[in-house]
């Protein structure tokens, strides 16, 4: 049973329910014009049959305030039908319709049951049937608002119940007992639908909730499979399946590129600094390409790598400008707890075409894009084009014939000699490599060394080479040294300078006359194993040159960290050196530090006598380049060491 506080709660509209009661109010919305329309209807119709017998304002006063309270709320409720209200509103309307169902039927019950005085017992018998419509018209069309239809019932039958039996009329006495039996058989009959109606809207709730879930749920797991953890960019699915949805896009939509971005730099930032400085610089690139507006979309395609997305640029020029300003944004250091580090990045592009339609082959031109980037200097954009893609046959046609190429045979080694200004006489020499192909013909070594690294026999080539070379060198004045390049791969595989020292070793060359150069670019590919290979390399007692100084990232703050002998600044500030001021400031700079942390400084590619008077006013005493020696093959750089002799002077006389 109910106890009385089950019973009060009848009457309540619940506060924490506030979709049951927007459901409440909804399923009402559409009873209500009916239940006052009938209303209005069953009071014209006993005010008429009681007009001939009742005083008229109880015909006609009345009954008229009434049909215009009823057709007032009607209208009311007709006018809010549809209209958007917060849960604090719905709550307050299922109220004020709970409120006026009590005062309204007890009002309209009261004047029925005045109206038993007047009359035939048929209008007598008209009272009871208006009573008992209006009972069971209204709990039927109030059915969704429990409050509702207990406070219509209580507002009918109680003043019904109390008339009918002090009327002390018999029938009528058995009438409120009739209509009392009625009403709670009704009421619980209605609460139990209102119940039932309420279990269905939380289910429907329940069903809500558990939709809202399963999206949550499937949000995540396109977050796990589609976003990077780390930076918050979409991952390489995620850019894979947004190119394969730009793709299938209207191609009209404007023109769109795609690009690779490749950080320079970044390796060395996780090896010297650790994992987590590492991981820091790639949020902090993640947040540098997001912010770079709507027009981009970035992707973390794995490592250090980053695919782009580029819509909204004019024309090539534009797009090769947007890439530029990408690179720039890289440049700019990233600022660590007490210290910061620089880096830069190349980035690979190419515009979308009808023609190219598979995500695959626009990922490989963007990357064939990108390796020319890489080569033409740090820190810039390439876009694909079809003269690139011929570059990129021949260089595949270089290196199908290098792999098919007789190494030992058709490679060969030149010289260039190196001169000390200082004491008038050349002090050592580098190796260069050559390769006269059958059937290319000669093909420059920074065209076939990369080949070489491409198609995996830079390994073997640098061995062939090192071994011809020391061949070459043992008979040489035991005061020149040689100096021999080692490319990105040898020097980041110790195993392979292993070989090279013990190849030396068993020749007996005095390893002091050996340099290795190195670039800065081939150190940063793999700062920890580079350092492995210079540290068996200066164990050994060879000297290691820093090759092509200023073209790399120049980062002085890995320079001290490596144990070099020498430096040597690369050949393109020399062409500039007569005419510009910044390239002079840069290799006064770079001659300074030299000389501070107490490095050999050589000029490569001097070629006029201007560039070696400016030079030696700066300081500089060694120099490389075609002023003083083109680089010679090994029978005539041989004979040209013993023509001029140890002391033979001005040498670069002769040779220029
Ligand atoms: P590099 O190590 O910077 O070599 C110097 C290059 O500059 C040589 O080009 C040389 O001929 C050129 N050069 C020297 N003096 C002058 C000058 O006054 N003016 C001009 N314009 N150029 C000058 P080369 O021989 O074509 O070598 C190109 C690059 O190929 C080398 O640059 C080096 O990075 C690479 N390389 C050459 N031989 C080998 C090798 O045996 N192993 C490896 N791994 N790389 C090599
Ligand atoms: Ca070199
Ligand atoms: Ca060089």
């Amino acid at each position: 049973m109910y106890s009385f506080k089950d019973l009060i709660a009848f009457f309540r509209i619940p506060s924490d329910k506030p979709a049951l009661n927007a459901a409440h109010l909804q399923a009402l919305s559409t009873k209500i014009p009916l239940m006052y329309s009938f209303v209005i209807i069953n009071i014209i119709g006993l005010a008429y049959t009681h007009f001939p017998h009742a005083p008229w304002w109880m015909t006609i006063a009345v009954p008229g305030i009434f049909v215009a309270i009823s057709g007032v709320r009607l209208a009311r409720y007709l006018s809010m039908r549809g209209r958007k209200i917060d849960a604090h509103q719905v709550r307050r309307r299922l109220q004020t319709t709970s409120l006026l169902a009590l005062l309204l039927s007890a009002v309209f019950a009261v004047w029925a049951l005045a109206l038993l005085q007047y009359g035939t017992p048929y209008t007598q018998a008209h009272v009871i049937c208006f009573v008992i419509v209006t009972v069971l018209g209204n709990a039927v069309c109030l059915v969704h608002i429990r409050a509702a239809f207990m406070a219509m019932l209580v507002g009918v039958v109680v003043p019904t119940t109390i008339i009918l039996m002090l009327g002390g009329n018999v029938v009528f006495m058995v009438m409120a007992v009739n209509i009392v039996g009625v009403s709670v058989a009704i009421a619980l009959m209605l609460v139990k639908t209102h119940g039932d109606f309420e279990k269905l809207i939380e289910s429907g709730e329940d069903l809500e909730k558990e939709r809202a879930a399963a999206q949550e749920l499937s949000r995540a797991y396109f977050e796990l499979a589609n976003i990077d953890a780390l930076t918050g960019l979409r991952n390489r699915r995620g850019f894979f399946n947004m190119l394969e949805d730009t793709l299938a896009e209207n191609p009209d939509s404007g023109p769109i590129a795609i690009g690779i971005l490749d950080l320079d730099g970044f390796k060395p930032v996780n090896d010297i600094y650790g994992h987590p400085a590492g991981d820091r610089v790639l949020r902090e690139v993640g947040k540098r390409l997001a912010a770079l507006g709507a027009d981009m979309v970035a992707a973390r395609l794995g490592g250090d790598e980053f695919g782009l997305i580029l819509s909204g640029y004019r024309n090539e020029d534009d797009l090769v400008a947007r890439g530029q300003m990408i690179c720039e944004r890289m440049r700019v250091p990233f600022r660590m707890d007490g210290y910061s580090v620089q880096m830069s990045g190349s980035i690979g592009l190419v515009a979308l075409t009808p023609d190219v339609v598979e995500a695959e082959e626009l990922i490989k031109r963007a990357d064939h894009a990108l390796y020319h980037a890489k080569q033409t200097g740090i820190g810039s954009a390439v876009v694909f084009s079809e003269a690139l893609a011929e570059r990129i046959r021949e260089s595949m046609g270089v290196e199908r014939h290098l792999r098919d190429a007789n190494l030992e045979q058709e490679m060969s080694l030149f010289y260039q000699f190196v001169y000390d200004a200082q004491n008038d006489r050349m002090i050592g020499a580098e190796a260069l490599a050559r390769w006269d192909s059958p059937i290319l013909g000669p093909v420059p070594p920074s065209t076939f060394i990369r080949a070489a690294e491409r198609c995996g026999v830079i390994g073997q080539l640098t061995e062939i080479l090192f071994r011809k070379m020391l061949a070459e060198f043992g008979d040489w004045p035991s005061n020149i040294f040689v100096s021999f390049n080692l490319s990105a791969h040898d020097i980041c595989a110790p195993e392979r300078i292993l070989k090279l020292i013990s190849i030396a070793d068993r020749k007996g060359i005095d390893p002091r006359r050996l340099t290795f150069e190195i670039t800065e670019t081939a150190v940063m590919h793999d700062f920890e194993r580079a350092q492995e290979s210079l540290r068996l390399l200066k164990h050994f007692g060879a000297k290691i040159a820093l090759d092509d100084f200023g073209t790399g990232h120049s980062s002085l703050s890995y320079v001290h960290t490596l144990p070099l002998d020498r430096v040597k600044v690369d050949r393109s500030f020399i062409s500039e050196i007569e005419t510009s001021a910044v390239t002079r400031a840069v290799v006064q700079t770079i001659i300074d530090l030299c000389d501070s942390l107490k490095l050999d400084c050589i000029i490569e590619g001097v070629e006029t006598k201007g560039q070696l008077d400016m030079l030696q006013v700066m300081g500089c005493t060694t120099f490389q380049g075609f002023l003083f020696s083109r680089p010679l093959d090994g029978v005539s750089a041989r004979r040209f060491l013993v023509a001029s002799g140890d002391s033979e002077p001005a040498a670069h006389r002769l040779l220029a």
